[in-house]
């Protein structure tokens, strides 16, 4: 292809098709920008916009307040010694498993796992061990399966693992797994945990030491409504000194960070909703208390929905037999149900999606709730 001027037309700044609707795509509700921090987007959007006062280490940088963030409230809010930006839960994710573990050792992670977190271990070559859940409908993570699987590791490989992983909560179902129980079962065999907090820090209170875990991983762009690539890692302890180790010949540059994360507008944005999102995790019992309305609305409509109920947080995950009858015989087929949404201006739902999907109820408020609520309500009813 040559880079003439009709082949470049494409490009240049395109407009987002999907803006100004509910929004329930659980990928999305916790990403949203703030107003401070779609300001500060534009404002630091220049590269290496961050950097004019730095002094070599990222988050030593005191204007603007990188190290008042990064170095104090930072920490405060996961409950942890140390904390780091970097450019996502996986990353975090990453950091720890290629600090804390040898090339061969065994990773602990429940059955419910991201795939992040298998790809990060994967990218650390380590073995994978798997906690199962229960099956369908529940979908529970029984912390008694961690020691199980510790001990079979052991009798497997000679060897403890070099760390387990609990997702909390799971990206499928949305259930918190008894991450202090696990934490302490872990701990019996001298076993580090990390919690891979992707959809809980920034949403609800989540706190490390009190959970008793070693490792805190969170993203920024789906829970701290900030712009991506962005996460946050805490550790606790003398992991910290392991995790952020700095080169031997580049003294103030930390390894598993490549010396230097975030620098741009995409730090200013998580400082920029940083308020708001401290306040927002205090607002949480409503937010379960919405998404638990919303589910029983959705049940007597026929839907079901799976993993722990009362369900304790936002993400969720429904079966739709109703719906996946109507896509059988309507022309639009699988694609009915994201069509007569989007008509609504509701966005969200996988296209294609009728049998099984997830959504999440996270800052959508009780008015849209209902709103769409009465919408599957006007679907089904229009196709039965
Ligand atoms: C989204 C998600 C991740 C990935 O987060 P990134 O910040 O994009 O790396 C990890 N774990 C779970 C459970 C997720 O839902």
């Amino acid at each position: 292809m040559t880079l003439d001027d009709a082949s470049l037309e494409k490009f240049g700044f395109i407009e987002r098709p999907a803006k100004g609707l509910i929004n329930i795509d659980p990928l999305q509700t916790g990403g949203i920008l703030t107003e401070d921090a779609r300001r500060a987007l534009v404002e630091w959007g220049d590269g290496y916009s961050v950097c004019d006062n730095c002094g070599g280490v990222l988050d030593l940088i005191k204007k603007p307040p990188v190290q008042d963030f990064v170095h104090g409230a930072l920490p405060e809010f996961l409950g942890v010694d140390e904390a780091r930006v970097t450019h996502g839960a996986r990353e975090s994710k990453f950091a720890v498993m290629h600090s804390v573990a040898q090339e061969g050792d065994t990773i602990v992670m429940d059955g419910l796992a991201h795939y992040s977190s298998v790809v990060a271990a994967q990218r650390a070559r380590l073995e994978i061990k798997k906690v199962p859940s229960t099956e369908r409908p529940d979908y529970y993570i029984d912390p008694e399966g961690y020691g199980t699987a510790i001990e079979e590791t052991i009798s497997e490989t000679g060897k403890a693992p070099a760390l387990a992983l609990l997702t909390y909560p799971d990206g499928n179902y949305g259930n918190l797994a008894d991450a202090k129980k696990i934490a302490s079962i872990c701990h019996e065999y001298d076993v580090p945990i990390l919690l891979n907090c992707a959809y809980s820090v920034g949403r609800m209170p989540v706190n490390a030491k009190e959970l008793g875990v070693d490792f805190i991983a969170g993203s920024g762009h789906k829970s701290m409504a900030s712009c991506g690539p962005i996460g946050v890692l805490g550790v606790n302890g003398d992991y910290a000194e392991e995790v952020f180790r700095k080169s031997p010949t580049n003294k103030n540059k930390e390894i598993e960070l490549l010396g230097c994360t975030a620098r741009s507008a995409t730090i200013m944005t998580m400082i920029g909703s940083f308020p708001e999102v401290v306040r927002r995790t205090r607002n949480w019992d409503n937010e379960v208390a919405d998404a638990r309305w919303f589910s029983g609305k959705l049940e007597d409509l026929g839907l079901i929905q799976m993993g722990e109920r009362p369900h304790n947080h936002d993400l969720m995950f429904f079966e739709a037999p109703n719906l996946y009858e109507i896509s059988t015989k309507v022309k639009k087929g699988r694609y009915f149900l994201y069509k007569e949404l989007k008509a609504r201006n509701i966005h969200g739902i996988k296209a294609g999606l009728t049998k099984y999907f997830k959504l999440s109820t996270f800052g959508v408020g009780r008015e849209n709730l209902s709103f769409i609520a009465d919408s599957f309500d006007e679907i089904i009813q229009k196709y039965e």
